[in-house]
């Protein structure tokens, strides 16, 4: 089990650096601890710092959720050096939260559909295109990674609401119930 660092963290608002070296055990060994921590608590998306990691790379693991119930399965992704190249001019608001910033949720504009240029584990070059929930994580996730947490995106503070009225007033389903 890997701890989350939690908002007020000081890693958690330090810019990420570019990985250079794909062989450095300390990396990878990093980044398999935050996969099992996504896999254990759930969650959609976390990124390195959330961990204490220092290099610049996020995992994107898109599933159904109340929220989102069309949004697609898929295995974890490891992003390593992401880089948005493009965002629609298109922008949607949705609630978001974050595994660092526990029983908060708060509505954020974001563009509907990226395209992130990224490297593999081993260091190949790959481009993805995302829509919709996916692009949201990935602009979440990347935003991690420049010390910018979804809180800051939000217009007013009236955009904010705790997790047990989230699940009420937006999800609509009793606050004991596993989302
Ligand atoms: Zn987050």
């Amino acid at each position: 089990m890997t701890d989350i660092l939690q908002l007020g963290n000081p890693l958690l608002r330090q810019p990420t650096r570019k990985v250079i070296n794909f062989a450095d055990s300390t990396l990878q060994d990093t980044i398999d601890a935050a996969l099992s921590e996504l896999v254990r608590v759930g969650g959609v998306g976390i990124a390195a710092p959330q961990v204490g990691g220092r290099d610049r790379w996020c995992v994107i693991a898109s599933h159904p959720t109340p929220r989102y119930p069309d949004a697609p399965y898929m295995s974890p992704l490891v992003l390593i050096n992401p880089n948005i190249v493009r965002r629609s001019k298109a922008r949607d608001r949705s609630w978001e939260g974050c595994l660092s910033v526990p029983g908060v949720r708060g509505l954020v504009s974001r563009a509907t559909t990226v395209t992130v240029n990224y490297q593999t584990r081993d260091g190949q070059v790959r481009s993805l295109n995302c829509e919709d929930f996916v692009a949201r994580i990935v602009q979440h996730e990347c935003d991690h990674l420049d010390g910018v947490v979804f809180l800051d995106r939000v217009e007013s503070s009236s955009d904010l609401m705790s997790e047990a009225e989230y699940r009420r007033q937006v999800l609509r389903i009793p606050a004991d119930l596993p989302v």
